[in-house]
């Protein structure tokens, strides 16, 4: 029996379990999917999401495979309302790391393989979760029971774990609609980021590897049959950059901010979108399921070390170390669902910032960018959006 099982390996679930499988517990991963998936999700890494990596000792690797953002300028009307240089807010990482996420996830699978040889299980989709008080099992989809000690949901924004657990899933505000295609980068820009601040909407762009680079503009409504030339059209339209054939088909997506009402339930806890879904517009919910997974890692050895204790004692679980595992537990969940009430409100700055504005809205808008742009408040700003208050 493991002690730990992890449901779900996608980044976060890949991350809690190597950390696991360094502090000495014995975790396994339940993956539903039996490829990996290749749809453009995240790019963006910051620098506490890179000390995290750093942790199980991958971040020299993909590092070597990204692009390193050092700064971000924001413009309107042809002209640079204000630049923000990353250089400062982080002195172990001064930049934005970029990688797609299937990338980054190839690097966690290989890390958790290599501590944990056999314990990634493929293709075996979780369809139910019970605590039993002493013990917590997962059903799978084709009959089978597993039991662990401690079970962790990274099963993503449709948790089949959150729901099994009975928690509440609570959405904040309604969505925005955003186009998203990865095109040939001209090297105008070199490693900058560029965010169009215009009047028909926000048009972001941000450097990959490979000679790539990601452009995303703001819709009028979800548009999931437009094409690459259609994303270039609207960019065209708004900031006069023309752009060529997309390398692959457009993502339309509406933005979902959503928070489970715990991290916590008994023997049951939620690491990354399972517990917290954040606008992809800043681009924080990798990084931040990755510092739930940091947290995690500390307070779910003890409260593992405590049940070892409880059992070899045959106690009842009710010493000293359980409570202060439980005490872990309570800060983890407190601590986690704060930071994630930070990052949605963040990202509802950036959106906000980002909306289409004209006459005086847009001047004042510009004016408050220009502010932000200048020190003390550019500091401020940079160690936001390298997420340094999380
Ligand atoms: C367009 C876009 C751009 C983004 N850009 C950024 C960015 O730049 N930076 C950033 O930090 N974040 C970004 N994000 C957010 C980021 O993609 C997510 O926060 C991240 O994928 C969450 O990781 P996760 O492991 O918690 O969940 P997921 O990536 O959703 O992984 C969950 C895994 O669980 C598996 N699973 C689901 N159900 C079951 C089950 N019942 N049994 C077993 N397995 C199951 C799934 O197959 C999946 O592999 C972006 C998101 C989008 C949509």
């Amino acid at each position: 029996m493991p002690e730990v099982l992890v449901v779900g390996g996608g980044p976060v679930g890949l991350l809690t379990a190597c950390l696991l499988a360094l502090r000495g517990i014995d975790v396994e991963v339940f993956e539903a999917r039996t490829e990996p998936s290749l749809r453009s999700r995240a790019i963006g890494i910051h620098p506490p999401g890179l000390a995290a990596l750093q942790q199980i000792g991958i971040a020299d690797e993909l590092l070597a495979r990204a692009v390193r953002i050092r700064e971000g300028v924001v413009g309107c009307d042809g002209r640079a309302l204000g630049r923000l240089s990353f250089e400062r807010a982080a002195p172990a990482h001064p930049f934005v790391a970029s990688l797609p996420q299937h990338e980054t996830e190839e690097l966690l699978r290989e890390r958790f393989r290599q501590l944990r040889p056999g314990a990634l299980h493929e293709g075996v989709a979780v369809s139910d979760v019970r605590d039993t008080g002493n013990r917590v099992e997962a059903r799978f989809a084709d009959g089978r029971v597993v039991s662990a000690r401690y079970l962790v949901g990274a099963d993503g924004a449709r948790s089949r774990v959150r729901a099994a657990a009975g928690i509440g899933w609570r959405t904040i505000g309604t969505g925005e609609t955003y186009l998203m295609a990865d095109f040939p980068d001209s090297g105008a820009n070199g490693s900058t980021a560029v965010l169009f601040f215009e009047r028909g909407g926000v048009v972001e762009s941000f450097p990959l590897p490979g000679g790539k680079r990601r452009w995303v503009a703001m819709t009028n409504g979800l548009t999931p049959e437009a094409s690459g030339a259609d994303l270039a059209d609207i960019v065209r339209r708004r900031t006069t950059v023309t752009l060529p054939d997309a390398l692959a088909a457009p993502s339309a997506f509406a933005v979902q901010q959503r928070l489970a009402e715990g991290m916590v339930v008994g023997r049951i806890v939620l690491v990354g979108d399972a517990a917290h879904e954040i606008s992809p517009i800043g681009g924080q919910g990798m990084n931040l399921g990755w510092l739930d997974a940091v947290a995690l890692a500390p307070a779910l050895e003890r409260a593992v070390t405590a049940d070892r204790e409880a059992q070899t004692a045959h106690r009842d679980g009710n010493c000293d170390s359980a409570l202060e595992a439980d005490a872990a537990l309570a800060a983890y969940d407190r601590r986690r669902r704060s930071a994630a009430r930070m990052a949605v409100r963040q990202a509802g700055f950036n959106m906000a910032m980002g909306r289409p504005y004209d006459g005086l809205r847009l001047h004042a808008r510009n004016a408050a960018v220009r502010v932000l742009a200048i020190p003390p408040a550019n500091q401020v700003l940079a160690r936001a959006f390298t997420m340094r208050w999380l």
